[in-house]
């Protein structure tokens, strides 16, 4: 059933229906899960597909992610798409500490992994977005679809229903 796989191992099916026997920790990873918030920052082209995983094509709304926010106070998880510039890279860290625990990071394509063309003997880019903030996701691609920014928001809410605290998804980062 439905509740059996939101609360799996935690439900005892009886003849008439089911039992929750849960913690109030797994109904708060359950409910934290469904409704992450992101935070946009897109600097460049990546930002594009991101944009679109809103669209009715996609539509991330179905999955409880519909609630982007612009102001880092009212979102958990940021999604940073594109390229990050020397003079940004003090923006991003500082939008990343207003944002309230636990939030989470995802660096959307390669600009965000690693500075992805830029890489080379170009002075003005970071080298990735973890030189300034913790990653908990890595979406490979120049650019990535929009479905592999689905398939990154899936399973970080995998993770954060699973009971994973952010400091155990943070050591170990989903590399898509
Ligand atoms: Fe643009 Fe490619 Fe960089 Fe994305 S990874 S911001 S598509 S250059």
């Amino acid at each position: 059933t439905k509740q059996q796989e939101a609360f799996p191992g935690r439900i005892i099916p009886t003849h008439g229906g089911g039992i929750i026997a849960s913690t109030i920790q797994d109904v708060i990873n359950w409910a934290r899960s469904n409704s992450l918030w992101p935070l946009t920052f897109a600097t460049s082209c990546c930002g594009i597909e991101m944009m679109s995983v809103a669209s009715s094509k996609y539509d991330f709304s179905r999955f409880g992610f519909e609630v982007a926010r612009a102001s880092p106070r009212q979102a958990d998880v940021i999604i940073v798409a594109g390229t990050i510039v020397q003079k940004m890279a003090p923006v991003l860290k500082r939008l990343y500490d207003q944002m309230a625990d636990p939030k989470y990071v995802i660096a959307m394509g390669a600009c965000a992994i690693s500075g992805g063309p830029f890489f080379y003997n170009t002075y003005s880019v970071i080298k990735g977005a973890d030189h300034v903030i913790p990653v908990d996701v890595y979406i490979p691609g120049c650019p990535p679809r929009p479905e592999a920014l689905l398939h990154a928001l899936i399973t970080l809410q995998g993770k954060i229903k699973s009971g994973m605290t952010r400091e155990q998804i943070k050591a170990n980062p989903i590399q898509l």
